[in-house]
C-alpha cells in the first residue's frame, strides 16, 4: 500500500552532512524527513570507518567516526526528524506550485517544499574480489568493512588490499587480532607514508605478516566460516593461509543511481551548486557534502557542515515565505527543550 508523508524538507542521505542538515533546518523551524539506502545513520563514517579516529572536526581534537555519528544523531533529535532507513530515493517530481514529491523505493512518497541531496558519492557498494563462491561467506567469514572491532579479537585475519584502508586496518588490528596477514599483489603499498611505516615496524616486530606479491585465488570453509584463504602469485605458485576472517578492502564503488536521471547539472559525479546557497540547477533542490561540486570544493566533513547551514538558510524563505530571516546565533535562540 502506498502512502504520502508531508514535511518541509526532505534530506536524501543520513551521512554526517545530512544529519547536520536536520539540525540546521530545525534551528530555522523547518521539519525534515531523512532517507537513506543504508539501514543505519552515518554514511561513510558508519559504513566504512566507524572505529577510526577523525582529527579534523573543529572542537574535537580526536573523535571516532562512530561517536561523531552518534553525536550528530543526538544533536538532531530535538527537532524530531523522521528517518526512512533502508529506503532509496527513487524519484523526484515537481508537486504543486513550488514543491516536490520524493518517491521512495518502498513505494511511499514524501511531499515537501525543498529537497537537500546529501547523498555523498551515491549508494555505497564494496568492490568484491573475483573469488568463485565468495557470496556464501559474506557477512561471516568475509568482511568488506570493520563494523565491530571486537568481533575480530583473537581471530586470524587476512587483510587483502594495498591502499589506505588495508594498511590502516593492519595497524588497527595489532593487539586485537591473533594473527594479521596482509595480501597485496605488489610489494609497495599505496597508502599514507606514516601508516605504511607503522605497518612495516609491526612487520619487523613479527606482529604483521606480509604476503606479497600475491593475489586472492580461492576460499575454503563451511557454513559461511572461512578456514583457508588461498593466494597465488603471477607464476601461479600458491600459498594456503589458515584464517578465520578475510577482510577484503578493494575500495567502495559508489553509484549516483536514480539521482543521475533527475536532470540536475552534473560534473564528474558531483552535482553543480551555487556555492553560497548550495542550490542546484533545479530551483528548490539543494546539494551538500561530498555530492556537491563547485570550484575549489574540499570533500571534508567540515565543508559539508557549512554547506548544510548555507542550504538551510537559503531554503528558509521557501518554507516561511511571509517571514524575513534574521541571522541569529544558537547562543541567542537556544534549541527546543526535548
Ligand atoms: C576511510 C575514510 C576516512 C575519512 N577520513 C576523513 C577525515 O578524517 N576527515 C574528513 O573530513 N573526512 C574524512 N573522510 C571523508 C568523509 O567521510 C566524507 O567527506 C563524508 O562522509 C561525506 O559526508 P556526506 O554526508 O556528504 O556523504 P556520505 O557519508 O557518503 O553519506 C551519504 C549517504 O547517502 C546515502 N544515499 C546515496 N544515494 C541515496 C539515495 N538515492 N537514496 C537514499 N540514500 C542515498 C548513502 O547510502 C549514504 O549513507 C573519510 C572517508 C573515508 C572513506
Amino acid at each position: 500500500m502506498t502512502s504520502t508523508h508531508e514535511t518541509d524538507v526532505v534530506i536524501i542521505g543520513a551521512g554526517p552532512v545530512g544529519l547536520f542538515g536536520v539540525f540546521e533546518c530545525g534551528m530555522l523551524r523547518m521539519k525534515c524527513h531523512v532517507v537513506d539506502t543504508l539501514e543505519a545513520h552515518g554514511g561513510q563514517c558508519a559504513a566504512l570507518y566507524p572505529d577510526k579516529p577523525i582529527y579534523d572536526i573543529p572542537g574535537f581534537p580526536r573523535i571516532d567516526a562512530g561517536d561523531l555519528v552518534n553525536n550528530l544523531v543526538r544533536q538532531a533529535a530535538p527537532f524530531a526528524p523522521v528517518y526512512h532507513l533502508g529506503r532509496t530515493v527513487a524519484g523526484l517530481t515537481p508537486h504543486g506550485d513550488q514543491g516536490f514529491s520524493v518517491l521512495l523505493s518502498d513505494g511511499k512518497s514524501i511531499v515537501c517544499r525543498a529537497v537537500i541531496i546529501a547523498a555523498g558519492g551515491g549508494k555505497l557498494v564494496p568492490n568484491r574480489p573475483p573469488i568463485p563462491g565468495i557470496e556464501a561467506y559474506e557477512g561471516q567469514g568475509v568482511l568488506y568493512r570493520v563494523a565491530n572491532l571486537e568481533a575480530l579479537r583473537g581471530k586470524r585475519v587476512v587483510i587483502a588490499g594495498g591502499g589506505d584502508s588495508a594498511v590502516d586496518w593492519a595497524n588497527g588490528l595489532v593487539g586485537v587480532a591473533q594473527h594479521i596477514m596482509v595480501v597485496h599483489r605488489r610489494p609497495k603499498f599505496r597508502a599514507a607514508p606514516a601508516a605504511v611505516e607503522a605497518m612495516m615496524r609491526s612487520v619487523g616486530e613479527g606482529l604483521v605478516e606480509l604476503v606479497t606479491p600475491f593475489q586472492l585465488a580461492a576460499l575454503d570453509g563451511s557454513n559461511g566460516k572461512v578456514e583457508t584463504v588461498t593466494v597465488a602469485d603471477e607464476s601461479g605458485q600458491t600459498r594456503e593461509l589458515q584464517a578465520d576472517i578475510l577482510l577484503a578492502l578493494f575500495g567502495i564503488a559508489s553509484h549516483l543511481g536514480p539521482i543521475a536521471d533527475w536532470g540536475l547539472r552534473l560534473h564528474h559525479q558531483q552535482i553543480d551548486v551555487t556555492p553560497h546557497t548550495c542550490e542546484t540547477s533545479i530551483p528548490g533542490v539543494y546539494a551538500v557534502g561530498d555530492i556537491a561540486g563547485y570550484k575549489g570544493k574540499l570533500k571534508l566533513i567540515l565543508t559539508g557542515f557549512a554547506e548544510a547551514a548555507s542550504a538551510a538558510h537559503a531554503i528558509f524563505s521557501r518554507v516561511h515565505p511571509d517571514e524575513v530571516l534574521h541571522m541569529e546565533h544558537s547562543t541567542t535562540v537556544g534549541i527546543p527543550v526535548s
